[in-house]
């Protein structure tokens, strides 16, 4: 989670809502980092976990990461937690909880309600304090 944060961090500073991603293997080993790059690549869906997801499939060679858990500083959108699912990550451990986005433990409570999909085991508010605190900070900033 400290790479996570580290890379949100760093994303504040390009401009970008600062969430970060990382995606390790069952031995803990990182295999992608990853931060939003909505306004670098006028993407709207450049979201940190699907970016960290699919450079940690392609470091593997294969779409499917079982085992592999995907650690990131916010509650995934619904987006993102579908892609955590169809890339079959093992867990999916988040900072902040996001009650207006999130779609794990709020919204679409995607993993409950879509019983076609693989289901990751979740942890969520980890570091949330300094989680939360990176995004505080930037909104504030632009305020
Ligand atoms: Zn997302």
């Amino acid at each position: 989670m400290e790479i996570a944060l580290r890379a949100a961090a760093a994303a504040a500073r390009r401009g970008e809502v600062p969430v970060g991603a990382v995606v390790t293997d069952a031995a803990g080993h990182v295999l992608a980092v990853a931060a939003n790059r909505t306004e670098a690549d006028c993407d709207a869906a450049a979201h940190a976990e699907l970016l960290a997801l699919r450079a940690a499939a392609a470091h593997r060679g294969s779409p499917r990461l079982e085992n592999c858990d995907l650690w990131v500083t916010l509650e995934p959108c619904p987006m993102c937690a579908t892609a955590a699912a169809l890339f079959r990550v093992r867990r999916v451990l988040f900072g902040a909880y996001d009650p207006k986005g999130g779609g794990i433990e709020h919204g679409p409570r995607v993993f409950d309600t879509a019983p076609h999909l693989h289901r990751p085991e979740v942890v969520g508010g980890l570091r949330e304090r300094e989680a939360a605190g990176l995004l505080r900070a930037f909104f504030a900033a632009r305020r």
